[in-house]
């Protein structure tokens, strides 16, 4: 090896590179395998309505079943996903799934033609006109109410490439489905960007949710000031204790999400919640 140093410079094969390379590939490729052995599964988690705990709608979240490793969660692979561009037909498979079983549900119990469906998606999948087609196409095969359908995306999405993101947004919005920004306050959008942007629900992210201090509360009033400026749905993410649900909802926040209510579930947990849809949550 080159002496310490002058690697940087000379070093055009760097075998640490090539590793990464290698590896980048190999978890590509244990990816689409994944896909194509049926070893992705999505989990759902309620969505409340904040005064009187019931369900309005749930979030779709993939987890790997793997063969070895278990239950892998998608912190671990949604990034590689991404990187290795594995991500768009890993959302494909996402988007066509989680509404399919929405019209399952919207078909086997009376009274939840109004319960939404919300489906994270990444930068990647805002690229291009994949998307559009691809929510279309799932719409028409099962005639689910586009307003039932919510696309969760990030802060950073917004801002990254602008002109083009207002595009999407638009397409999004002529379809009739909503859109929502997730984890809303760790990034960096400001309010004039946030009003450009035709989106209808802002998730404040679960940092804002302590409740424990007054400091906690101060922003997340903050956020709600914003989302009620540019008449916004809002939901507080990672509610946790009845202390944090009695504050966010005393705070004015419409909807909720957390452990307090409900964990993220299989689907034939949900069944259950479905069936009788007016109990408050948690389900005893
Ligand atoms: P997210 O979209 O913000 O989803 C909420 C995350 O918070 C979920 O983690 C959920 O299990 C967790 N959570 C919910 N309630 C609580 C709570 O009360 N306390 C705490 N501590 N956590 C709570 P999960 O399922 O591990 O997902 C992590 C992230 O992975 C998601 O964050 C999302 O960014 C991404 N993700 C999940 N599913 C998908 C997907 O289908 N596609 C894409 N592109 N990304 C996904
Ligand atoms: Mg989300
Ligand atoms: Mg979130
Ligand atoms: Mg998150």
């Amino acid at each position: 090896a080159a002496k310490r140093g002058g690697r940087d410079r000379f070093a055009v094969f760097d075998p640490a590179m090539y590793t990464d390379l290698t590896r980048e590939a190999q978890q590509r490729a244990d990816l689409e395998r994944a896909l194509e052995d049926d070893q992705f599964v999505l989990y759902f988690q309620p969505i409340v309505d904040l005064t009187t705990r019931r369900l309005v709608g749930v979030e779709a979240l993939v987890r790997w079943r793997h063969p070895v490793e278990g239950l892998v969660g998608p912190d671990t692979f949604i990034p590689i996903a991404e990187a290795t561009g594995l991500i768009v037909p890993l959302g494909r498979w996402i988007i066509r799934q989680a509404v399919r079983q929405l019209a399952q549900w919207h078909r086997d119990n009376p009274d939840t033609g109004h319960l939404r469906m919300s489906i994270n998606v990444s930068g990647r999948q805002f690229q291009g006109s994949g998307l559009v087609e691809e929510v279309t196409s799932v719409l028409a095969e099962t005639g689910v109410d586009p307003k039932a359908i919510v696309l969760e995306i990030t802060e950073s999405m917004l801002m990254q490439d602008v002109d083009a993101t207002a595009l999407m947004l638009q397409a999004l919005r002529d379809l009739g489905v909503r859109v929502a920004v997730d984890d809303f306050g760790t990034g960096y959008s400001s309010l004039s960007y946030l009003k450009r942007f035709p989106v209808d629900i802002l998730k404040v992210d679960r940092s804002f949710v302590g409740g424990h201090n007054a400091g906690d509360t101060t922003l997340a009033d903050a956020v709600l000031g914003l989302g009620r400026a540019l008449q916004l749905q809002t939901v507080a993410e990672g509610i946790e204790t009845d202390t944090q649900w009695s504050t966010m909802r005393d705070l004015g926040y419409d909807y909720g999400q957390g452990y307090l209510f409900a964990r993220p579930a299989a689907a034939v947990q949900i069944d259950q919640l479905m069936a009788d849809p007016t109990k408050a949550l948690p389900a005893p």
